[in-house]
């Protein structure tokens, strides 16, 4: 079974060919620039890579047209024609409180995820454009509408309202939904897979550290209380975003620099976090090398993210009454030995020991905790393009 998984922005769209039941990835690329001038990516194992090429995409449909024809190029295709593509799966952002689970899309899941816009403006859009370009383009093919919110929606209620009047919550929809469900629903799934163990008899908190960062209490198999709130601003600092922070705040500076609120909002989104601490950058290895070269803000910024993350995992270990596993994903987790450790060092008092040589590794499943240590650490890459292709499958068989 062949599973063509679209992730679409507003003017680009992902995409990757798999196949759900052996994990095979046939092809993947990126559509850019759709609606100005059009960049095409195509990478297919063992084939000729195209780097990035000009094609005419006024639209989404032409850019799902343009990946039909790389995936069934007589020289470099990986299928003979589109009737090789069983099903598509589309990443939504925002399910809101409709959906728990992923879909099999109809006019009514298209209404419900259009009702969600107010909930995420800027993505839901662009999502439902990439559904309707391969409604188009791929006419009669089954689609599937994975949300990044969904797995979260297992949440009680005490973990996910804010203490606010609750009209906002009742009347317009202001509560906690959580964000990279698909990545932390996938990492859980293989923790269980790696320890052997049901997924309802485990405890884990699984933390995706990238660029965004959210971290997540996941116990018997659901997620019951995550870092990211209404939106994907809350939570750990971030590489650009400021995380939690006092609502007071925003009063004392907008008064003071005359801001608005969108101004404030796009300093707390794009400026603060890591990058807006040390001044130096956002991505975490220009930070450890800034420090190395003794920039201290660097170091702060660092320290400060590394600090949120262990808050969350000792918060969420209460939360659950105990925890069996901490999972590290994502380009933070899966890469940087040295912020696992911070992280994870001065846990050994709730039972977490790292085993520093087990823990020089990189971006493939490992155990980094010692074979001593009562609670699991354990690196496990993200695939959320994997999890959407499996929900897919899973619904469309
Ligand atoms: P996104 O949220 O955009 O999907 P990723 O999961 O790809 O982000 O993570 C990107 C982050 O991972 C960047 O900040 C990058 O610095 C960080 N990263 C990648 N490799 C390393 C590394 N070796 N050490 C520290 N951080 C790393």
């Amino acid at each position: 079974m062949n599973v063509l998984v679209i992730n679409a922005g507003s003017s680009s769209l992902k995409y990757q060919l798999l196949n759900p039941e052996s994990g095979v990835l046939l092809a993947k690329g990126l559509c850019e620039r759709i609606g100005i001038d059009g960049k095409f990516t195509y990478k297919a194992d063992g084939k000729a890579t195209k780097d990035a090429v000009d094609v005419s995409m006024p639209t989404h449909a032409e850019a799902i047209q343009a990946v039909m024809d790389a995936l069934t190029d007589s020289e470099n295709g990986v299928i003979g024609s589109m009737k090789e593509i069983d099903a598509v799966g589309h990443r939504v952002v925002h399910g809101g409180e409709a959906f728990n689970k992923s879909v099999l899309i109809t006019d009514d899941v298209l209404q419900a995820i259009e009702d969600c816009i107010p909930l995420a403006p800027l993505h839901n859009p662009a999502n439902l454009t990439g559904i309707r370009a391969c409604q188009k383009v791929m006419p009669g093919v089954p689609m599937v509408a994975v949300f990044d919110t969904a797995f979260h929606q297992t949440m009680p209620a005490r973990a996910y309202m804010y203490a606010l009047p609750y009209e906002y919550y009742e009347k317009d929809k202001v509560r906690r939904y959580g964000f990279h469900g698909t990545s932390h629903k996938y990492v859980a799934g293989r923790a269980a897979a790696m320890l052997g163990k049901k997924p309802e008899e485990l405890k884990l908190i699984s933390c995706h550290l990238g660029n965004g960062s959210s971290v997540t209490a996941v116990d018997g198999g659901k997620s019951v209380d995550t870092s990211m709130g209404f939106t994907p601003l809350a939570g750990v600092p971030m590489g650009t975003r400021s995380g939690d922070l006092d609502a007071g705040i925003l009063q004392y500076v907008m008064n003071k620099y005359n801001l608005s609120i969108d101004e404030m909002l796009n300093v707390l989104n794009k400026k603060s976090g890591v990058q807006g601490v040390s001044g130096v950058s956002s991505d975490f290895r220009d930070l450890s090398d800034a420090f190395e070269k003794g920039n201290e803000r660097a170091g702060l910024a660092v320290d400060m993210f590394n600090y949120g993350v262990k808050k969350l995992i000792g918060a969420y270990a209460a939360a659950m009454g105990g925890v069996d596993a901490v999972i590290f994903t994502a380009g933070v987790g899966e890469n940087s030995a040295a912020q696992r450790m911070a992280i994870a060092s001065g846990l050994e008092f709730m039972g977490v020991k790292m085993d520093a040589e087990a823990n020089k590794v990189r971006g493939k499943e490992a155990v980094i905790s010692a074979a001593d240590s009562r609670v699991k650490v354990l690196l496990i890459p993200t695939n959320e393009e994997l999890m959407i292709a499996m929900d897919t499958a899973a619904i469309v068989k």
